[in-house]
């Protein structure tokens, strides 16, 4: 391994189990970086982590993340019914319309404990403009998600909405959602968020080289570094190999890839 590389090399140290309520703290923070970040506005965006087997704290519907208090997290089953609170004023806040979404993560990765939904403006943007964030244009991003794929369009908290991230969470830690927003997972709710703003922020860049010029990606034998490097850290999530690069066209000029 090279010098560069050892540099990204991860500690292994073993995770900490949490309380319930450091992970309530632990939202609220992350729904305040949320809404200061301008990753959502009024009601949007929506945060969960997973307690246990069949056990879920998530944000309510309708509440502004730049308000919401750790008592007003609401705890839910696999079913999305209500198991807590069940008493006091707080027993009527309805859990967040896109359960069924972090459900579908849950359920599709078992090495989850968190997921963000949120409403990045930019990475919408590109989504309805048809540009596409699965582009090997940044290392960092390569190296930290591989790519970022969009997932077709889904009316927001439908059913389907859980069906159209199905596939692609399987490999995938960040996911831009046609027209809506993104999701991110990850192994504690600060990691799921810190995903999300390296999605925005690729999407600030891509933006910008679209402004300036057209996207080069970056030379193959380049990816082929990085792409070694997620192998070898255990990131590189199955079928992520065979999209890398087909997706943004270095290896196969592929017809619908868009960066030709
Ligand atoms: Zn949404």
């Amino acid at each position: 391994m090279s010098e560069t590389l050892i540099r990204y090399q991860r500690s292994a140290a073993p995770k900490a189990r949490k309380s319930e309520q450091q992970l309530r703290q632990e939202i609220v923070q992350v729904c305040q970086m949320l809404w200061q970040r301008q990753y959502v506005a009024a009601n949007d965006g929506n945060v969960s982590v997973r307690l246990g087997p069949d056990r879920f704290l998530c944000t309510p519907s309708g509440y502004s993340k730049g308000l919401i208090q750790p008592d007003e997290l609401i705890i839910v089953d696999g079913e999305v019914e209500v198991v807590g609170p069940s008493y006091g004023p707080k027993r009527y806040l309805r859990p967040t319309s896109e359960m069924l979404l972090h459900l579908e993560a849950y359920r599709q990765r078992p090495d989850v404990d968190a997921v963000v939904h949120a409403h990045p403006p930019i990475a919408i943007a590109l989504s309805i403009a048809g540009i596409s964030l699965a582009h090997c244009l940044i290392p960092d991003v390569v190296l930290g998600l591989g790519l970022i794929p969009t997932s077709d369009y889904a009316t927001p908290a439908s059913r389907e909405g859980a069906e159209v991230i199905r596939e692609l969470i399987k490999r995938y830690d960040a996911i831009v959602l046609q027209r809506h927003g993104s999701v991110t997972v990850g192994g504690s709710v600060l990691e799921a968020y810190l995903r999300l703003e390296k999605l925005e922020q690729a999407a600030q860049i891509t933006k910008t080289v679209y402004e300036l010029r057209r996207p080069e990606p970056l030379p193959q034998a380049e990816v082929d570094k990085l792409v070694a490097w997620r192998e070898q850290q255990g990131l590189l999530r199955p079928g992520q190999y065979d999209d890398i690069c087909v997706v943004c066209g270095i290896n196969h000029q592929a017809a619908d890839c868009g960066c030709d």
